[in-house]
């Protein structure tokens, strides 16, 4: 275990932030992660109401621009990246981010963004509020450092060869701690109580969620996992051989997410969306990758217009 004192830390940050794209939690009106120019601009007093997703899975991108037979696909080089104040639920579904784009299937997009980053935590000393429930999802520890707050110093704890490699290069802001290990339990994180809800699709209590839901898919775009998206060619009016293929986030809790051709919808009750996206995120992902897709964050919750909490439905289903 290594330790730095909150004034050392500054310094290194200001450091980082010449030679990396350096991106932390900011505080306007909510918290989202930004890139940052000053180290007094981290906030780290609570997670952020927004996902980091965006930095790794891009909300537009441009995939090739054509014209005619000719197909171009951007050259563009990322910039070398920094990741500080992560929290628990956000580096695993980072983990989670990769398990679909990188181990699935190589997407060179999403690789190129994640390759030459370095990701460091910041570990919950106390649950964000009543919609956290990480503490019920088994998340592994996948970081490259990780920040204890200590008050006037963090205590950092190495996770990865790259986290040691981070250190040796800036040894000089780092000192050893005596401490050897640290609880890392967050009380009152582990809100949901039935893990297996795969006898549970057709009770009745999910009408609970499904008569307030508004299908307007803020649930999708603030979880930190989602990662659906759709593929569109924006083409030039004056030349239809020209123009771009672009991906943009999708939502399955959208009418349009299962529309297909000959204008039919596979999922056109509101019930059956519902329902897809928490499948997905507590059963359909496990079957396939071994682990949850959901990290209990509580983002669906919190920014649900009619703040459904899919977890308080599911403890009380008798
Ligand atoms: S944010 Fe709430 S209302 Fe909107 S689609 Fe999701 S569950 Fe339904
Ligand atoms: S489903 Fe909800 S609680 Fe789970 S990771 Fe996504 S936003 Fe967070």
């Amino acid at each position: 275990m290594k330790a730095i004192k909150k004034e050392v830390f500054n310094r290194l940050i200001s450091s980082l932030i010449k030679s990396y794209e350096v991106i932390a939690p900011v505080k306007k009106e909510l918290v989202s992660f930004e890139v940052i120019k000053r180290p007094e601009e981290i906030y780290f007093k609570t997670n952020s109401y927004f996902p980091v997703k965006e930095f790794f899975f891009k909300k537009n991108e441009t995939l090739f621009r054509f014209n005619g037979n000719n197909v171009k696909v951007p050259v563009k080089k990322p910039k070398k990246k920094v990741l500080i104040g992560l929290r628990r639920c956000d580096l695993n579904s980072i983990l989670r981010q990769d398990m679909a784009f990188i181990d699935e299937d190589v997407d060179a997009y999403y690789k190129k963004e994640r390759e030459n980053c370095v990701l460091i935590g910041y570990h919950c000393s106390k649950v964000e509020d009543e919609y956290c429930f990480c503490g019920s999802l088994k998340l592994l520890d996948f970081f490259d450092l990780m920040l204890y707050d200590k008050g006037k110093s963090f205590l950092v704890e190495v996770g990865s060869k790259k986290g040691e490699k981070f250190v040796k290069r800036y040894k000089q802001f780092f000192k050893e701690s005596k401490v050897k290990k640290i609880d890392k339990v967050v009380k009152g994180s582990d809100r949901l109580k039935k893990k297996d809800i795969s006898s549970l699709y057709d009770h009745a209590d999910w009408e609970k969620g499904v008569k307030r839901c508004l299908s307007c898919a803020a649930c999708n775009l603030l979880c930190p996992g989602c990662y659906c998206f759709d593929i569109n060619d924006k083409v030039e009016i004056k030349d239809l051989s020209k123009g771009e293929r672009c991906r943009t986030w999708a939502a399955c809790q959208l009418r349009c997410f299962t529309r297909v051709a000959g204008e039919h919808v596979f999922r056109d009750k509101r019930e059956d969306r519902f329902k897809h996206r928490i499948y997905h995120q507590l059963q359909y992902f496990k079957e396939k990758h071994g682990v949850n897709l959901c990290t209990g964050c509580g983002r669906c919750i919190r920014g649900c217009p009619t703040r459904i909490d899919f977890v308080k439905i599911i403890n009380e289903m008798k």
